[in-house]
């Protein structure tokens, strides 16, 4: 591989940005990694989660970013169930649904995996700019988790954003098993949910979208509230070990994955999905994509196109959440507790997203805009 003229800088040490550089090196380019914080993954321990269902059509996201591209990663366990509640109504759902995995401090963190794996330099405490990388270096890696440069290079479309409010907890918890509430009485418009750290930890989360019709709602008050429905649920009373806030964190996507030889990855690309969330998957695949551009087998718009589509579908599914009352999602509790609805979460490479996308569409476009 020719990278002797080659230059990387890659601005952010997250999931993207060390996925990047490992694919770099596969092909003998060792680009410069710099890092704002004073270490890989210096902030708050959270647990989040590979679900499969949103990650069609691949169906083990761990094994395929290991056989595919050599990019390792130990989950602190695989999902077997999946306990959905609505006001009225509640479904389990059992299979292989995907993984649990933590995040920061943590020395099993992936951001902590990754940097293990990563031979370049990684230069902690990095002040450098975006415009002092772009002189210096012959390509520059943006993977810095949220969208501010994309934004002020007016190359993002903001959809809306979003604030995730959470408690880590101990108490007694099945790894194996997510919970997810969907009650606009608990949490209008959003959902909450508890992700096992381990069988004496879990994460107990409330995520909503930040819309100016609801500019009077106190956050706070509506996790204290949550707490205590998962706390009668579970009937246990959790002791809180640590409280953490992420604000206006901006779902949307850029316009151009790439422009000139500055590429866009993870959050600054667009990676987080819009119906739950969920953006480490694509973030990971990003950081890969754009190390395969710059090495020169494949194009960064190419690979990424469909991502974009994902990211459009569950925009739809976003839309339609919003139109959904308590009554709806009782219904939709119900069918996944079915055997069909069961089998549609489990199904190997079906994108239910995709088609429930299709089948929203017509539904939205009946209903007012809210977003
Ligand atoms: C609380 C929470 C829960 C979540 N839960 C889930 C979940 O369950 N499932 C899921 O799939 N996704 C989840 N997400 C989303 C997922 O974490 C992100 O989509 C993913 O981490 C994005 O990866 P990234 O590489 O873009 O950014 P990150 O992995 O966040 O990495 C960005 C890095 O860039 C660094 N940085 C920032 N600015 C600069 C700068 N100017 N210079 C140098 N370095 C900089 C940061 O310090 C950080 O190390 C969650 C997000 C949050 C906040």
């Amino acid at each position: 591989m020719g990278g002797l003229n080659i230059k990387v800088a890659i601005m952010g040490a997250g999931l993207s940005g060390l996925a990047c550089a490992i694919t770099l090196e596969k092909y003998g380019i060792y680009p410069t990694i710099f890092e704002k914080r004073s270490r890989a993954g210096d902030r708050f321990v959270n647990a989040e989660i590979f679900l499969s269902i949103l990650n069609k059509p691949v169906y083990d996201a761990i094994a395929f970013l290991g056989d595919q591209y050599g990019i390792y990663l130990q989950p602190t366990s695989h999902i077997h169930s999946l306990v959905l509640y609505s006001e009225r109504q509640k479904a389990e759902i059992q299979g292989h649904l995907g993984f649990c995995n933590l995040r920061g401090r943590d020395k099993k963190s992936f951001e902590n995996q990754l940097s293990r794996q990563v031979k370049s330099q990684i230069i902690y405490n990095s002040k450098y700019t975006y415009e002092q990388l772009a002189q210096d270096f012959t390509h520059v890696v943006m993977a810095t988790g949220d969208a501010d440069y994309a934004v002020k290079m007016e190359n993002f479309r903001t959809d809306y954003a979003s604030t995730l409010n959470g408690y880590n907890v101990s108490g007694d918890f099945n790894r194996y098993t997510i919970r997810v509430w969907m009650n606009n009485r608990i949490i209008p418009d959003g959902y909450g949910y508890l992700v096992p750290v381990s069988e004496k930890e879990a994460n107990i989360v409330i995520w909503y979208p930040k819309y100016p019709r609801q500019p009077d709602l106190n956050y706070q008050a509506l996790l204290e509230n949550f707490l205590q429905t998962v706390s009668a649920e579970l009937q246990q009373n959790f002791t809180i070990l640590e409280h953490f806030e992420i604000n206006d964190y901006q779902i949307g996507i850029c316009q151009n994955p790439r422009i000139g030889n500055t590429y866009f990855t993870g959050n600054c690309f667009g990676s987080i999905t819009p119906y739950l969330g969920f953006g480490q998957f694509v973030a990971i695949l990003t950081g890969i994509y754009a190390a395969l551009d710059i090495c020169g087998t494949h194009q960064y718009s190419n690979l990424t196109k469909p991502l974009r589509q994902n990211y459009e579908n569950s925009l739809v599914l976003r839309k339609a959440w919003e139109r959904f009352d308590n009554r709806q999602f009782d219904r939709m509790v119900n069918f996944f507790g079915s055997p069909l609805g069961n089998k549609l979460f489990t199904s190997g490479h079906f994108d239910v997203v995709k088609l429930a996308s299709y089948l929203a569409r017509p539904w939205i476009r009946k209903r007012k805009t809210i977003l």
